[in-house]
């Protein structure tokens, strides 16, 4: 059971949360309902020693207090965090990834177990587990955050704001995982931008309003208060998938008009030849040299070894050399590449005018 009496945070001079009390107990789902910059963020970074509270509050896990002690140790008493936009090890593996979250000593023995679970959770992830996780998809990579924070064996489970950036397919898979994991015994502390989606799983939930919690209540008595339906339903009861509370800002696709497109430079026979020779090779180039300094990169993290400081300076200074040539040689050619226009410009006018 997480219990958080009378918790305050200030961020300087601002009042970020003031005198929160809000408790998850185990097998619970408590959704968190609240505008932007009302504070749901701040009170899961608090609640996992991530950022500081005033003295007075509380924070117990099982009745023992966590407040004030380091995150390590707050993950190690049972409480972890899946923070918003996942935090993912984009260059590893997703096996890699959820091995690390058994990194604390409470996990480490049942760490077979665990992943096990989280395999029979999510079966993408088993079918995937070789795969790097920058390349999987939102979803997926959500999924990979939350099998993580599932490694560490919790008793509470904290999310921030998991669906954001999901389709609506993916956050109803999101959302019926999250179901499994309360069948097994977790609690879960969820902070939910989809205000209908958070209250349709959840059993109950708080509503926070400038760092103050103004409101709570069962989830079916907060989606029927038409107060709680004005401000994060969208208008009436039963107007199911209506607006979300805050909607991920999304540029609309840009047409490209063709009057934007700059004209193409007509350099001469030759300068053609060398720009276009070399531009595409020194790009692959730069991408190859990127690829080998991630790759260099996860390969010293897979095998433990640990480059010196002297060395990784002199593979940089001479992959810099290298790339400031290259950049050169391209401003060369695309100089000489105008130069030469310009001269056929010229031609040209003279031409008109002695005519
Ligand atoms: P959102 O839904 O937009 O993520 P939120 O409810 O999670 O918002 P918080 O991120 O907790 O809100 O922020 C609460 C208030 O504290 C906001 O006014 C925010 O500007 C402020 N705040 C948050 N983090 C910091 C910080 N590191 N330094 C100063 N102010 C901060």
């Amino acid at each position: 059971m997480l219990e958080c009496r009378d918790l305050s945070v200030s961020y300087g001079h601002h009042r970020a949360l003031v005198s929160v009390a809000v408790r998850t107990a185990p097998g619970e789902i408590v959704v968190i309902l609240g505008a932007n910059g009302a504070g749901k963020s701040t009170l899961l970074q608090a609640i996992a020693g991530l950022v500081p509270s005033h003295d007075a509050g509380q924070i117990l896990l099982d009745g023992k207090s966590v407040k004030g002690q380091p995150p390590h140790l707050i993950v190690e008493a049972g409480l972890a965090l899946v923070p918003e936009g996942r935090r993912l090890f984009g260059d590893l593996t997703v096996l890699e990834n959820l091995v690390l979250g058994a990194y604390a000593g409470r996990a480490r023995q049942s760490e077979k177990e665990n992943l096990e679970k989280v395999f029979t959770l999510f079966p993408r992830l088993a079918e995937r587990r070789r795969q790097v996780a920058r390349t999987m998809s939102g979803g997926e990579q959500q999924m990979v955050a939350i099998g993580r924070a599932m490694m560490s064996a919790p008793s509470i489970l904290m999310l921030d704001e998991p669906s954001l950036g999901l389709s609506p397919i993916l956050c109803s898979e999101l959302f019926k995982a999250l179901a499994e994991v309360r069948k097994t015994g977790v609690g879960i502390l969820l902070v939910e931008q989809n205000a209908r989606q958070g209250l349709a799983i959840a059993d109950r939930g708080y509503l926070l309003e400038n760092g103050r919690i103004v409101g709570e209540g069962t989830a079916a008595s907060l989606a029927q208060d038409p107060a709680v339906q004005k401000a994060y339903l969208g208008g009436a009861a039963g107007d199911v998938g209506a607006r979300p509370a805050r909607v991920p800002a999304q540029s609309p696709p840009q047409a490209i008009s063709r009057a934007a497109v700059p004209p193409p430079i007509r350099p001469s026979a030759t300068s053609a030849q060398d720009v276009g020779s070399l531009i595409p090779g020194s790009i692959n180039e730069l991408v190859q040299r990127a690829a080998a300094i991630q790759s260099d990169h996860v390969k010293a993290m897979r095998t433990g070894r640990v480059a010196t400081r002297p060395a990784v300076a002199a593979t940089a200074r001479a992959r810099d050399d290298s790339l400031q040539e290259a950049i050169a040689r391209v401003e060369a050619a695309a100089a000489d590449a105008r130069k030469s226009r310009q001269s056929g410009d010229s031609g040209e006018r003279k031409q008109v005018k002695g005519d």
